[in-house]
């Protein structure tokens, strides 16, 4: 035992980058456990994805490519997850704290009856036995736990830690599926694409968020041409979300969606902790608030006390002065 299982996440037969993060937190497991990471790739057409993921490091990219798993339900991809770990020995498996894996990774734990441990952002370890840091209380208190059943299931933040580097390329292993959705009891209907040409939230380098100082979706429209010009997502508080002057899969925090780009741009939104936890991890924050007490400024690294309708359309102005 002690052998690692990654669950990966692909959209399209592309690999989500978060499983890095899932595998580096594997290789550490595995390194004290003395077992070996493998990991599990699943949907229909997906191959590409398979061959992916293999240079990261792992021993069998176990390829689960199947109609029918080609579109997401838990149930099948539950079971198909189980048979390969019963078949291959593992004591763990891992995935990156999506959607994805918020849905599946809780339904795959039960299975087992097993312990899980949710948003992973540390590890240390007892001997071998690893000891599971995770945020409790908004995170505002960090909970340290070890799980004692047989199996041990996990989602990692992907914010916390580095993605895996290149390695020994592994072996892409095709794995039966026998799991059939006609009789998992839930039915796929469809998918509700939202199409955008900026990048994801939880994927760009660069994210600008704007809170209820944008005082409407006009507001954001100015934070979207800063967005274009670098690139950018667009994030924003859960004020502007309940307020409909954006989605709320643009929301970022302990109710939204854990992101740590390069960039943070927050304006016009005063950091309440529970915004704070979806984004302090990023590596460079700059807020803008015309109030100087705000506490954003207090994990700001560049704070700007201005108007954001006068200083953000100047500052778009000067990074196309200068890109030109
Ligand atoms: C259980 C729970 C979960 C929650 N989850 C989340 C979550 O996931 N994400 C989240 O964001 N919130 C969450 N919240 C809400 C959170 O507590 C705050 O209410 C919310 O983040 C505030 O949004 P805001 O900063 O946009 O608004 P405000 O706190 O009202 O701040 C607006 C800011 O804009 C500034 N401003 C106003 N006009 C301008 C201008 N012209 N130029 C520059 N600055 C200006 C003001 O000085 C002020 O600081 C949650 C709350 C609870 C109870």
């Amino acid at each position: 035992m002690g052998n690692v299982l990654i669950i990966a996440e692909q959209f399209k037969g592309k690999l989500k980058k978060a499983t890095l993060s899932a595998i580096t937190l594997g290789k550490m497991v595995a390194e004290k456990s003395g077992g070996a990471v493998d990991a599990l790739v699943m949907g229909g057409g997906v191959a590409a994805a398979a061959d992916e993921i293999k240079v990261y490091g792992v021993k069998k990219a176990f390829l689960a490519d199947s109609p029918a798993l080609e579109n997401y339900v838990a149930e099948p991809y539950a079971q198909t997850v189980a048979e390969v770990m019963k078949s291959g020995g593992h004591e763990f498996a891992f995935a990156a704290a999506t959607a994805f894996a918020k849905d599946l990774m809780p339904r795959l734990a039960s299975k087992f009856t097993a312990g899980m441990a949710s948003e992973i952002c540390g590890v240390s370890f007892d001997g071998a036995k690893p000891v599971f840091a995770r945020p409790v209380w908004a995170g505002n208190a960090i909970a340290h736990v070890t799980i004692e059943s047989a199996q041990k299931f996990g989602t990692v933040r992907a914010t916390e830690f580095e993605h895996a580097k290149p390695g020994e390329a592994g072996v892409v292993t095709p794995v039966t599926v026998t799991a059939d959705p006609a009789k998992c009891g839930v039915k796929y209907v469809g998918f509700a694409e939202t199409k955008s040409e900026r990048p994801e939230l939880t994927e760009a380098r660069v994210v600008i968020s704007g809170g209820r100082g944008c005082k409407g979706p006009e507001g954001f429209k100015i934070l979207e041409e800063l967005a274009d010009t670098l690139t950018a997502a667009i994030g924003a508080s859960r004020a502007a979300v309940d307020s409909g002057w954006v989605p709320n899969d643009l929301q970022v925090g302990q109710t939204g969606k854990i992101v740590a780009p390069d960039l943070y741009i927050a304006a016009g939104l005063s950091g309440a902790i529970q915004h704070l936890a979806g984004m302090k991890g990023s590596k460079v924050i700059v807020a803008i608030n015309k109030d100087s007490e705000a506490p954003i400024f207090s994990v700001a690294d560049y704070g700007l006390v201005a108007d954001l309708f006068k200083a953000v359309p100047e500052l778009t102005a000067a990074l196309k002065a200068a890109k030109a």
